[in-house]
């Protein structure tokens, strides 16, 4: 079956947005707050295993219970009203970091998205983020030509489960109407991969720092970056014999072996 779209994660994917933006805008929410926490990077990797940023702020208050100051009263009675003005105040800088241009693609994501539109393919957001942080950051990072090429943009609050639910995948190949042969996904951690391949969508993994030791037995191939052709990437898991960064053929490639290692499977079973 052929390639037909791209269906790129955002946080970590497109952009270093955790290190580059969230994690600062977190901090400088707290600040603002008159609240004396502060998110290390090692603590932010571990809260990021909490599917949204609402859920990473409600987790840290009950397990790590940090001193809620002159704030007690109101966290205690009204957790969720209180989190969710951290969140916006969070939001807030979050968005000022990206209109001031401190959140850079990764490379190779531009490169891909502009080969796959002029060979005629779909692509696709799909993210646990919610669109109002969204938006500003795909306006700055993208620009408007690029943002113009996407078809749909699937975010956290327009599914029930959030990944690792396969929900938003699923809603993905429905707004595109196409299966999941026709697909791949472009994720970064393995909340996004165990989505991704719940939805039986074949998956192309690029790490960062804070997702490097996750277990990605289940992609089809593991780069450390998408890359720009004139540096070589590393490959993780899985070759390719000429490629030096990740191309369509490539990824044309590896939607194909994932389709003919599915079809083996069946047969094997059926016929046990
Ligand atoms: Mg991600």
């Amino acid at each position: 079956m052929a390639l037909k779209a791209l269906l790129f994660d955002v946080d970590g994917t497109l952009a270093d947005t955790e290190s580059q933006g969230h994690l600062p805008a977190y901090n400088a929410a707290f600040e603002e707050a008159g609240l004396e926490w502060r998110w290390s990077p090692e603590l932010y990797r571990e809260l990021l295993w909490q599917p949204g940023g609402r859920e990473r702020l409600r987790h840290y208050i009950l397990h790590h219970k940090p001193k809620l100051g002159v704030h007690r009263s109101k966290a205690r009675e009204d957790t969720d009203n209180w989190v969710s003005e951290i969140h916006a105040i969070k939001s807030r800088h979050f968005k000022k970091r990206v209109s001031s241009g401190k959140v850079t693609l990764r490379p190779g994501v531009r490169r891909l998205m502009q080969e796959a539109r002029a060979e005629g393919l779909q692509l696709a957001i799909v993210t646990n983020a919610s669109s109002r942080s969204l938006e500003p950051f795909l306006q700055h990072t993208l620009g408007e030509e690029l943002l113009g090429g996407i078809t749909e943009v699937v975010s956290g609050e327009q599914v029930l489960r959030k990944k690792p639910a396969p929900d938003l995948y699923l809603e993905a190949l429905k707004r595109l109407k196409l299966s999941a042969p026709e697909c791949i996904a472009i994720e970064d951690s393995e909340m996004g991969l165990r989505a991704a391949h719940e939805a039986g969508i074949a998956t192309l993994i690029t790490i960062n720092d804070d997702t490097r030791e996750h277990d990605f037995s289940a992609a089809s191939m593991v780069v450390d970056q998408l890359g720009e052709c004139d540096v070589p990437i590393h490959f993780l898991k899985g070759r390719s014999q000429d490629a030096r960064c990740v191309t369509l053929p490539l990824l044309r490639n590896l939607v194909a072996g994932n389709h003919t290692k599915k079809t083996a499977k069946t047969r094997s079973k059926r016929s046990a």
